[in-house]
């Protein structure tokens, strides 16, 4: 009687389909991936010799050729099968995300030993003839021998069915299932094909759960990113929820690209996230050169988290030399205006941070916590500072803030050059929490950007300051006008110019009194909404200041186009006046936006020595700690009345 090779046919093609789709949606990177596709390669592998060997014995006696070519596959195909048993082993690890527990080179190396026991039985074959025989007269035919290997791979799918139902509470019971059943078909199948030699279904059983395997368990869509060739951020999640159930321990390189929204809107999404992918792509050579086990995954628009499985590396180390690597690529590979600048944090888990959400926040928070000029930041160190403490708890500090109404308007005067005196005055938002002290906007006002609360914040400024306006006649105090940040929500909010114009009304304030602020990311982001009202503002006189010039990407040509009467100078420019570089880029710039009939403010000035060249160069207007820190009502007033009366 032959043997029914139609099911070992139809497996090849299975697996080569399945094999095919893997590639096709980038499923490549990442341990479980990569063990998946082992696992399909060995499959076809196995499943070719088997029909390779099966088919020559039916034409007895073999010839020369091919008895040798059934010797041959008759290897493959048992150094094949037994090693994606293994394989397949390793995988349950990893896909559990448990490989942690069997990370030690003597915990793999004992997982091992049934493993080699199976391939010496195999390598001694050809002297023994064990495990099977290939002659010319009966073909193949088994031995005594192959009992070892069904023994030991019956061990290792035990082993494996028991630890996956181990894992109930790590991984949802609809991938338990598909996951089992690798090995109950499998085995099932052996069992058939042990009574019934002709009945040859052991590749097609495997065949059908890896079809289950495909379906259920390794979703692309769940774990990779395919436009940046990495794991997604959701991915990233899950296993960070297993790794903390399983209370393993690892570190997490995150790095946070901070210039990726302007570099987006600068490349284009394309250019950007092919940009984004080649930097991955070296993150993922330079781990593997290291020989640490790693998983990278990836959150739009711009940043990366390294899950670390070996609590004892050191990250910091890792991150500046790869820092200097990059930097040295990326110096030919783009000009210096494309560069992306990151800042990176070391997080270990679950000695930094051991719960889901926190960590999740930290990755998106930490970036505000690296000090100027650095590059890396210790997360215990981070979590230590007072700033943290403030942001972790920010859901609760604006409920209060805004439920109590705890805001506060400050004014830092602005001087004008010309006229030797002040002229006008920045109103910044302060807010001091009963539990958690000074809260800086520039913690609170992102956030609240973020959690959609912006709204009532900037309706209170902008009453406040009409307030402050109206009840101080401030033209008699030699101010002209009062400068009023405005968040990226409250420029889009088609309201805009009615709430303005009821302020006006009720306050009796003219619009050339105030002058509204906006940021170049705010402008990036400009809707036709946006657009709509800045027309319609700067048609009933309102006039508009471009915020933090310079900390973007500056467009000389869209600046010029806005309805902008006033530019302001970011502090960071100032400060880079220390070096020669930095003195002539403010020179340029002051040159250039008096050009376009531009007015200047520079802001944080704090040196003497800045006011003067600034002066000297043509600046306008000049706002920093020099003159004064930013200061309540009273204080203001008391302030311009003795300053201006000096000056004047
Ligand atoms: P900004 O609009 O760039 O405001 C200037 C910031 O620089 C203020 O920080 C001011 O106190 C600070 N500053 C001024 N001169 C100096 C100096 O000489 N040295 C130093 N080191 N700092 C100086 P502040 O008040 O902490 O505000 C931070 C940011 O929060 C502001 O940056 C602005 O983006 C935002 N913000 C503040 N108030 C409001 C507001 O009422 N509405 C909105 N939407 N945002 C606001
Ligand atoms: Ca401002
Ligand atoms: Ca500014």
């Amino acid at each position: 009687m032959q043997p029914l090779l139609y099911f070992d046919i139809c497996s090849v093609p299975i697996f080569l389909i399945i094999l095919i789709s893997v590639y096709a949606r980038r499923m490549t990177k990442g341990m479980s991936n990569r063990l998946f596709i082992t696992l399909l390669i060995l499959s076809v592998l196995s499943a070719l010799s088997d029909i390779v060997v099966e088919a020559a014995s039916c034409s007895l006696p073999l010839s020369e050729p091919l008895l040798v070519m059934s010797n041959i596959c008759a290897y493959i195909y048992f150094i094949s099968r037994s090693t994606s048993i293994v394989v397949y082993f390793f995988f349950v690890f990893s896909i559990t995300g448990t490989w942690y527990r069997i990370r030690r080179k003597r915990m793999k190396a004992i997982l091992l030993i049934p493993f080699t026991v199976m391939l010496l039985t195999v390598a001694s074959n050809p002297f023994t003839g064990l495990v099977f025989s290939v002659t010319s007269e009966e073909g193949y035919s088994r031995g005594f021998g192959i009992n070892i290997i069904y023994v030991i791979c019956t061990l290792y799918a035990l082993c494996g069915t028991i630890y996956l139902l181990s894992c109930h509470r790590i991984i949802p019971k609809n991938k338990i299932f598909p996951l089992v059943s690798l090995y109950a078909l499998t085995m099932t199948a052996v069992v058939v094909q042990f009574f019934n030699r002709m009945l040859l279904v052991e590749m097609i059983a495997t065949a059908f759960s890896t079809i289950l395997l495909i379906l259920f368990v390794l979703r692309p869509e769940e774990i990779s990113d395919v436009s940046v060739g990495s794991l997604s951020f959701e991915a990233y999640r899950s296993e960070i929820r297993k790794i903390l159930l399983t209370k393993q321990k690892v570190h997490i390189a995150i790095i946070s690209f901070t210039n990726a929204y302007e570099l987006r809107s600068y490349l284009g999404e394309m250019r950007f996230l092919t940009y984004v992918s080649h930097i991955i792509r070296q993150l993922d050579s330079m781990f593997r050169r290291e020989r640490v086990f790693f998983d990278i995954y990836f959150e739009h628009p711009g940043t990366m988290y390294i899950i670390i499985d070996d609590p004892k590396y050191d990250v910091e180390d890792a991150y500046h030399r790869l820092a200097d690597e990059l930097m040295r690529r990326s110096e030919k590979a783009v000009s210096a205006g494309e560069r992306l600048t990151a800042v990176a944090c070391d997080l270990a888990v679950p000695d930094d941070l051991n719960d889901l959400d926190e960590i999740i926040r930290f990755g998106r928070d930490f970036v505000q916590q690296v000090p100027p000029g650095k590059i890396f930041v210790n997360a215990s160190d981070v979590i230590a500072s007072k700033d943290y403490r403030i942001i972790s708890n920010m859901d609760l500090i604006l409920n209060r803030a805004i439920a109590e109404s705890r805001f506060k308007m400050y004014y830092q005067p602005i001087y004008s050059v010309e006229k030797g005196r002040f002229i006008s005055a920045e109103a910044l938002i302060r807010l001091f929490d009963d539990e958690f002290g000074y809260v800086s906007p520039a913690l609170f006002i992102p956030a609240a950007e973020k959690r959609g609360v912006i709204l009532p914040i900037g309706d209170y400024v902008l009453e406040e300051v009409h307030r402050f306006i109206s009840q101080n006649n401030i033209s008699s105090l030699g101010l002209e006008y009062i400068e009023i940040n405005l968040s990226i929500a409250q420029c889009m909010q088609e309201e805009l110019p009615e709430h303005l114009a009821f302020l006006r009304e009720r306050y009796g304030v003219p619009p050339e009194k105030i002058n509204l602020e906006f940021t170049e990311t705010t402008y990036e982001d400009m809707g036709s909404v946006m657009q709509f009202n800045l027309d319609a503002l700067s048609e009933v006189g309102y006039t508009f200041s471009l915020d933090d010039y310079g900390t973007g990407y500056s467009n000389m040509q869209r600046v010029s186009k806005l309805p902008l009467k006033i530019i302001k100078l970011d502090k960071s420019l100032v400060d880079d006046m220390a070096t020669d570089d930095g003195l002539s880029i403010v020179r340029n710039t002051v040159k250039m936006m008096r050009d376009i009939n531009k007015e200047l403010v520079a802001e944080g000035v704090e040196t003497k020595e800045n006011l003067d060249y600034l002066e000297k160069i043509g600046c306008h207007f000049i706002q920093g700690y020099y003159f004064s820190k930013p200061l309540p009502e009273d204080e203001f007033i008391m302030f311009i009345k003795e300053h201006n009366k000096i000056n004047a």
